[in-house]
């Protein structure tokens, strides 16, 4: 596929995933702009990152911290108004470099990564927003904290500097779109519960992907993280 037409093939996906969203968000009477598209593009270089961007998607996810911070200083992207967000798991050591990006971390997970962000955020003096991810299939092996590990975390002070502004949850691999809705529900009921028990809003909600944004539309994703329906036909 030559340039152009890849461009022109990005362009059309993302103004259907658009679409697709706006519908969705008016069937449970939002607005389209409660709902941000993230584009994952974890799949494509730096150049064909670019053509999302050129499309109109000013908001992008990596799940890789190396990655993210190589295409924030490309050539292609680095002066492009991008909103960067972290959607993968993180290891403290990577913290400070991805930090210059000011992303949004979806994938805060545990203890141990929100205290390190804390810390990077003093040092620094920046404020950063996170999500904290959920584990909502209960599942050990899956990464997330639980909610008994939520509420303790959102119990206590870190200051000004770490906006901790909603969850973030992944259905479980595999799982079909009934069931996928039924885990947003959930980590709606969850959210909704924590904040009244503790007070912070948590109004950010990043759920919903490819194959299951508008479920996680209808059940409130205010994040959704999209991937491979962005990049149809070029991969
Ligand atoms: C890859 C990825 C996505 C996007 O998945 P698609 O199915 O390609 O849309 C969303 N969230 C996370 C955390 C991912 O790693």
């Amino acid at each position: 596929m030559n340039e152009s037409d890849r461009k022109e093939r990005i362009r059309q996906n993302y103004l259907s995933v658009v679409d697709e969203v706006a519908v969705a968000a008016q069937a449970s009477g939002r607005q389209p702009s409660d709902v941000t598209i993230v584009g994952v593009t974890k799949y494509v270089d730096a150049a064909t990152t670019a053509d999302l961007v050129d499309a109109g998607c000013g908001s992008l996810g990596e799940n890789r911290p190396q990655v993210l911070w190589q295409k924030a200083e490309s050539e292609e992207l680095k002066d492009q108004p991008v909103q960067w967000h972290m959607i993968g798991h993180l290891q403290r050591n990577k913290l400070r470099r991805l930090m210059r990006y000011a992303p949004m971390i979806h994938s805060v997970d545990s203890r141990r990564l929100l205290e390190a962000v804390a810390k990077e955020a003093g040092e620094i003096d920046q404020a950063v927003d996170v999500l904290l991810e959920v584990n909502i299939s209960g599942d050990d092996a899956k990464t997330g904290l639980s909610p008994d590990a939520l509420l303790e975390l959102l119990q206590e002070d870190r200051g000004p500097l770490v906006r901790i502004g909603g969850l973030m949850a992944m259905a479980g691999m595999g799982t079909d779109q009934g069931a996928a809705r039924k885990q947003f529900a959930d980590v709606r009921m969850l959210r909704d519960k924590l904040a009244a028990s503790t007070g912070n809003p948590l109004a950010n909600l990043s759920m919903g992907m490819s194959g299951d944004f508008k479920e996680a539309i209808a059940e409130g994703a205010t994040l959704v993280r999209i991937g491979s329906r962005l990049f149809d036909g070029v991969l």
